[in-house]
């Protein structure tokens, strides 16, 4: 039993149905995901995924935080590092960030935009 009241979630041989909160305590994925959105909505900023067809932001691993998705700008650099910026829909706002590939992890931040293509 976890510190959450749950058992540990369905996992893969890789992983371990047991997220770590920030202060140590171990969940199951699904209050780990409650505590994720919650300290999104607090701290209106993420560190989250963008999923591999650009479609949805996701978080680890893989619960769907927006499936309203606008890509705004995809650029590599010299080295064939990629720059993805984007903006999404998240907790009645629009969020803009950028994340360094599909599949790859993003930052966003809260914004004060009304549209996703204003
Ligand atoms: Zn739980």
């Amino acid at each position: 039993m976890l510190d959450c009241g749950h058992n540990p979630s369905p996992h893969s041989e890789i992983s371990t149905g047991i997220a770590h909160s920030l202060d140590g305590r171990r969940l199951c994925y699904d209050c780990a995901f409650q505590e994720e959105v919650r300290q999104y909505k607090q701290e209106n900023r993420m560190i989250a995924y963008l999923s591999d067809d650009g479609r949805r932001i996701t978080n680890w691993p893989g619960y769907t935080i927006s499936a309203q998705v606008f890509i705004l700008n995809e650029s590599r650099d010299n080295f064939g590092g990629e720059r993805i910026y984007l903006r999404f829909v998240f907790d009645d706002s629009i969020w803009s960030g950028f994340a360094m590939g599909r599949g790859m992890y993003l930052r966003a931040k809260r914004t004060k935009l009304i549209g996703l293509y204003a």
